[in-house]
């Protein structure tokens, strides 16, 4: 066991504070990280606050983290002490029972999430990136492209593949339309990708002051939606909707944006139900659905895919006493477009 220094919340209503714990000793399969970087994820303000109904106190958040190789196992094949790494937001998955699928393995029972959750022991916590080191099985840790800036590439281990799999998944590319909903972390990181992908990416924000910045990403079009014009204008528009809002907002105002055999995907995980009529859904043989981050398979062929296109996430890089105060900005939708901690300043 070694000691490790970082960040906590204690309970729900607290700020984040200074948190010495211990990590699990690494065994023959697990390399040890010194974490450099790590990204702030709505999903951590929503666990820190327990929005979900889930959180575990005391709770290290942090599931875009990238270091350095700093040990490895006997058996560990695929790093080296020095090598760059990456850990999403899990860091074991049921490797036994029928279900198991290692390219979607991200939806099957037995994941263990990089924190606010238990390793498969069922009683050792798992703790996440605001801190200094990371012990991770080698089969969980991801290889991070070398020509990419370094902190910038931390994000991409969710928000980056929490976008690039729906993208995907539906077949974004060269004559699809697809419309992202949000401009913050993870809808930043959809404007990239998908323009990427070769898709014709349209930006739906509250208002128009991120315009230049979403037509710099890679967006052809952007749009308020506070106004209520352009509901009007772009009905029946769309074959793709990825939603990353946080918040509780009209989907059926949405749907009527797509096209017929269209689907709107929800990334974002608002705290209370959102009602949807049928009407918006029959009328046009849409789909409403859900998709949640992506496999490490796929979030390799993701990091790969950045590396080739270089693209990496739009940061602020802060230091870790500020954190409490960056979680006020993201509720503010103040960021451009992720907060970044440097884990030296821990
Ligand atoms: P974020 O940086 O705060 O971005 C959310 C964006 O939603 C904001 O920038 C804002 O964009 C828009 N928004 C916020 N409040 C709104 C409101 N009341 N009405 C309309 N739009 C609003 O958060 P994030 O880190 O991208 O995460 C977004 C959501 O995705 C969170 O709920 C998070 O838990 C969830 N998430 C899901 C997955 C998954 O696997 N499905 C993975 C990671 C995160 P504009 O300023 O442009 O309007
Ligand atoms: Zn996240």
């Amino acid at each position: 066991m070694a000691l490790a220094r970082g960040y906590a919340a204690t309970d729900a209503s607290k700020p984040l504070q200074p948190f010495t714990f211990e990590r699990r000793a690494p065994n023959d399969d697990d390399i040890v990280i010194d974490i450099k970087f790590s990204g702030i994820c709505h999903s951590d303000i929503h666990q820190v606050r327990n929005e979900w109904g889930n959180s575990i106190y005391p709770m290290v958040p942090g599931h875009e983290i990238v270091g350095i190789v700093s040990a490895v196992g006997k058996n560990v094949t695929k790093f080296k002490p020095g090598d760059k790494a990456g850990v999403g937001c899990f860091v074991n998955s049921c490797t036994a029972c029928a279900s198991r699928d290692l390219d979607r393995e991200q939806y099957m029972p037995g994941l263990v999430p990089t924190y606010n959750g238990y390793e498969a022991d069922g009683k050792t916590p798992t703790y996440g990136g605001y801190s200094d080191s990371i012990v991770v099985k080698e089969d969980y840790a991801l290889s991070i492209p070398d020509n990419l800036d370094f902190a910038a590439t931390a994000p991409l281990l969710c928000a980056g593949i929490t976008l690039y799999s729906p993208l995907k998944h539906w077949q974004a590319g060269p004559g699809k339309k697809v419309a992202v909903v949000g401009m913050g972390g993870l809808g930043h990181m959809g404007v990239k990708l998908g323009a990427a992908l070769g898709a014709e990416v349209t930006v739906l924000s509250q208002s128009l002051s991120k315009k230049e910045d979403g037509l710099k990403l890679g967006a052809t079009h952007y749009y308020a939606t506070k106004d209520p014009e352009t509901f009007k204008a772009l009905a029946g528009s769309f074959d793709l909707i990825l939603c990353t809002v946080s918040a509780e907002i009209d989907w059926n105002a949405y749907l009527s944006l797509l096209k017929p055999d269209g689907a709107m995907v929800l990334l974002g995980i608002p705290e209370n139900p959102v009602p949807v009529h049928a009407f918006g859904l029959v009328g046009g043989r849409r789909s409403l659905a859900g998709s949640m981050i992506g496999s490490i398979k796929e979030t390799q062929e993701m990091l790969d895919f950045c590396g080739e296109h270089n693209i990496v996430s739009e940061i602020e890089m802060i230091r870790m006493d500020q954190v409490n105060e960056a979680y006020e900005r993201v509720l503010k939708s103040d960021v451009r477009y992720r907060f970044v901690i440097d884990t030296a300043t821990i």
